[in-house]
């Protein structure tokens, strides 16, 4: 049969677009299609982790010097305790989400691939896609349209899992980062997220339980921080978005492939879904060079498994706010505990070696 394209990604955002690439690096022909048109942008916390900006060196997606602010580490702040420790190795990357996505469109041109801006996607058919009224044959379908993606609707894939929905604000201020790290600050009922993205730029999510929380209202609940921005030019209007751990049981079906959100999310706590999304991805044109999803499936499972433990971990703690005052103070007399977390968090240690350092945190945590 004679394919219009080897590869059709539906959904242009940074899963899609490193899809993309990364299909186009093994030789394939493919296109891209995209209902909106750049510079996209989203609700979204604007941290890569080290293993993230890896991940997109691998892709060949060259960020610029001034494209983003490095942070060290993350800190956890409540009323009474602060904890913070740094990356084992290497930085993150604070990144305005227009400027990463207009990086990744760069790299998509180097490589010849299609890209079709206003281009909803429609439908799926037997031999490829519907994209504005046309049918275009594809040996094999990408969805990478986001969490309410409809191509795991119309390829069969939607599984009836229970999501737990939890609501986010993203502002943006002009103001001079203050810390080295990102901060996430745990408050009763939400957490704020601080993360700088330019020299006079921060990003500042909150996130609550709450469907009718509102930025401004959230953000008196976190008085230190309130603080800080007091004065502050706000330099983005407030977006909205629902996040929420959300984990598919199949990733593929015939030639039709999920990936980054479409295919199961991580809460924006983690800080983890773009990182996430540009690994899957990799390993999903790594599958279709082979002509095996089935390979992909797996490599799917592995590596959702540990941002699912630090989700539950982080969501548990949102929920049970003394356990977690008493987490926060016994990391406090540990830090080399949380030291070991965030290495686990970004894949530079074993969970052994984190079971050994807990042995220690489980003492301060009964004495806490
Ligand atoms: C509040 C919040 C904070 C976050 N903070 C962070 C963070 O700090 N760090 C991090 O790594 N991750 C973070 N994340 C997660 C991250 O934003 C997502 O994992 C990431 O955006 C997933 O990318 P995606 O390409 O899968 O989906 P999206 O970014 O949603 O892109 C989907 C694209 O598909 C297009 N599309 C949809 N339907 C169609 C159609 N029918 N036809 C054509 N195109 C279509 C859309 O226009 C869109 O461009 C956060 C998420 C939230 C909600």
């Amino acid at each position: 049969m004679a394919y219009d394209t080897d590869v059709f990604v539906v959904g242009g955002g940074p899963a899609g677009l490193a899809a993309a690439i990364a299909a186009r690096a093994h030789g394939l022909g493919v296109i891209v299609a995209d209902g909106a048109k750049p510079p996209i942008t989203k609700a979204c916390g604007e941290g890569l982790l080290p293993e993230g900006l890896k991940a997109l060196g691998e892709l060949g997606v060259e960020l610029r010097g001034t494209d983003g602010c490095a942070f060290r580490g993350i800190r956890f702040e409540d009323e009474r305790a602060s904890v913070s420790a740094s990356f084992p190795g290497g930085m993150g990357l604070g990144i305005r989400r227009e400027i990463l996505h207009q990086r990744m469109i760069e790299r998509s041109e180097d490589l010849r691939v299609g890209l079709l801006w206003n281009t909803p996607v429609t439908g799926l058919w037997k031999e490829g896609v519907v994209a504005a009224g046309n049918k275009i044959r594809a040996r094999w379908v990408i969805g990478a349209d986001g969490g309410r993606s409809r191509v795991r609707w119309w390829s069969g894939l939607e599984s009836p899992a229970p999501r737990r929905r939890r609501f986010a604000f993203r502002v943006h201020y002009r103001l001079a980062p203050w810390s080295e790290f990102t901060e996430v600050h745990w408050g009763k009922e939400a957490q704020a997220y601080v993360t700088g993205i330019a020299e006079q730029e921060v990003c500042i999510v909150l996130i609550s339980n709450r469907r009718d929380t509102r930025f401004h209202e959230t953000l008196a609940g976190f008085p230190k921080l309130a603080h800080r921005l007091k004065g502050a030019v706000q330099s983005s209007a407030e977006r909205g978005a629902v996040t929420g751990m959300f984990e598919q049981k199949e990733v593929y079906r015939g030639s039709v492939a999920l990936v980054g959100d479409a295919s199961g999310s991580v809460d924006a706590i983690t800080g983890e879904g773009l990182s996430l999304s540009f690994r899957q991805a990799a390993a999903l044109a790594d599958a279709l060079a082979e002509g095996d999803l089935r390979r992909y499936h797996t490599a799917h499972r592995r590596l959702f498994r540990r941002p699912r433990i630090v989700g539950n971990l982080l969501l548990l703690l949102d929920r049970r706010s003394s356990l977690r005052e008493r987490t926060m103070r016994a990391l406090e007399a540990t830090p080399q505990l949380f030291e070991r977390v965030l290495a686990y968090h970004v894949g530079e240690t074993r969970p052994l070696e984190l079971t050994a350092a807990s042995a220690a945190f489980g003492w301060r945590f009964l004495t806490a």
